[in-house]
């Protein structure tokens, strides 16, 4: 058992050029964990908050007055540190210390304690499953809250190497459909500015049709068949055009307005043609039975919950009871502390939802979800295809497995 001897924070800067914080924690005078928050641009309304209204540097406050509390505690002893954390915070949300702070205080003891037991992060978190690949799932044409003006309404489009037999030959498949699509997009616009979006994803002018055609395209001149080699997914983030008041999802860009079951037909219609593997979000964060409704008529695809499940247990437990989806994304900074995302991905693999665990799209160059999408048998992880910090977490899948330390792709 190895004991935190300082815990200490600063303020530093995500992918975006956002403050957020940073946090070091340290076991027996020399194991280092050192975790930096990220943090979201389309944030789910039911999600921790990120931070309390004095903004990071109110956080770091919060974790300097009370270091004191932390020292001496065993650094693997995540739930000790969990309810650490809520005896200085007993909302549901983190309101008071901000979620940024739970997530970098559990991740980087548990880093530390991993330091010192001189293994990876995944054994500590789950000492005793085989290990096992999930599928790199990356963003390789953005728009939405990710993009400016003139690209798609829907946020991301995705490739997922579903044919790969290594972690290897998966990543290299999405790096060779990302750069293909550059290639496929300045045939169609010349003045395409080679512009990407927060995730790295090509952020060209073009309505969404249109860009899933060419994403289509992109994989076809490779000689790939989709859902063969490689699959589409899409995250429509459906939160974004949904208006309230109007009772209508909004695409500004492309200049339309659906109503609740024409979301449904567009989004079942994409699924339909383009052999999504992989859909998130198609309906608005409250649209359970909506969500039901794609999840019962796709049952080969990953109907996901993102804003939808906001890696709460409680919610999640919620969406199970009526089928509202058959996988979920885990970011541990919408649940929160680790604790709280480790006990959602619990309640996911009990009930047979799938598992993505996600980056955010404001990121730092840490890699330790890599480490938790092992830990949580996560089918796949979303991170992205290029951008150092997106790279960052699938080069440590590249070092883990020439270790050895994994054995094989999951299974979706
Ligand atoms: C997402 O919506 O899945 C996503 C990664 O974006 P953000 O981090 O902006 O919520
Ligand atoms: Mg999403």
């Amino acid at each position: 058992m190895s004991k935190i001897t300082s815990i200490e924070g600063r303020v530093l800067f995500n992918s975006r050029g956002s403050k957020t914080i940073e946090v070091d924690v340290k076991s027996d005078n020399k194991f280092l964990g050192r975790v930096c928050a990220p943090s979201g641009a389309s944030v789910g309304k039911y999600e921790a908050t990120s931070f309390p209204s004095g903004g990071p540097e109110e956080s770091l406050k919060i974790l300097t007055q009370n270091s004191q509390k932390f020292i001496g505690l065993d650094s693997s002893d995540l739930k000790t540190i969990h309810e650490t954390l809520k005896s200085l915070d007993n909302t549901n949300n983190y309101s008071v210390i901000g979620g940024a702070l739970a997530f970098a205080v559990t991740i980087a003891s548990m880093e530390s304690a991993s330091q010192s037991l001189e293994q990876p992060l995944f054994k500590t978190l789950s000492p005793n499953s085989e290990a096992k690949c999930p599928f790199p799932l990356g963003n390789i044409l953005g728009g939405g809250a990710h993009a400016g003006p003139g690209t798609p309404d829907i946020q991301e489009i995705l490739i997922c190497a579903t044919g790969s037999k290594t972690i290897e030959n998966a990543i290299e498949t999405n790096l060779a459909v990302h750069k293909e699509l550059r290639k496929v997009l300045e045939k169609e616009d010349p003045n395409f500015t080679n512009g990407r979006g927060d995730e790295g994803g090509w952020a060209p002018k073009l309505e969404n049709q249109k860009a899933l055609e060419v994403s289509a395209k992109a994989c076809e001149n490779l000689g790939f068949t989709l859902g063969k080699e490689v699959s589409l997914g899409v995250d429509f983030a459906s939160s974004t055009q949904w208006n309230e008041e109007k009772g209508k999802y909004i695409y500004d860009r492309a200049g339309f307005e659906n109503s609740t079951g024409e979301q449904i037909d567009f989004a079942a219609d994409i699924i339909d043609k383009f052999k999504l593997i992989y859909a998130e979000d198609a309906v608005h964060e409250e649209a359970f039975e909506d969500m039901a409704e794609l999840t019962a008529k796709f049952p080969n695809t990953l109907v996901t919950g993102d804003d939808l499940t906001v890696t709460s247990k409680d919610i999640l437990t919620k969406a199970i009871g009526i089928k509202a989806c058959n996988a979920a994304i885990l970011k541990v900074n919408q649940a929160g502390s680790l604790y709280d995302a480790l006990e959602f991905a619990d309640v996911a693999n009990q009930n047979n939802v799938r598992l993505i665990t996600s980056h955010r799209s404001g990121e730092s160059t840490d890699s330790q979800i890599s480490h938790i999408g092992i830990a949580t048998k996560s089918k796949m992880l979303k991170v992205g295809v290029v951008g150092g910090e997106r790279v960052a977490k699938l080069n440590e899948l590249l070092r883990l497995s020439g270790h050895d330390f994994i054995c094989g792709m999951a299974e979706i």
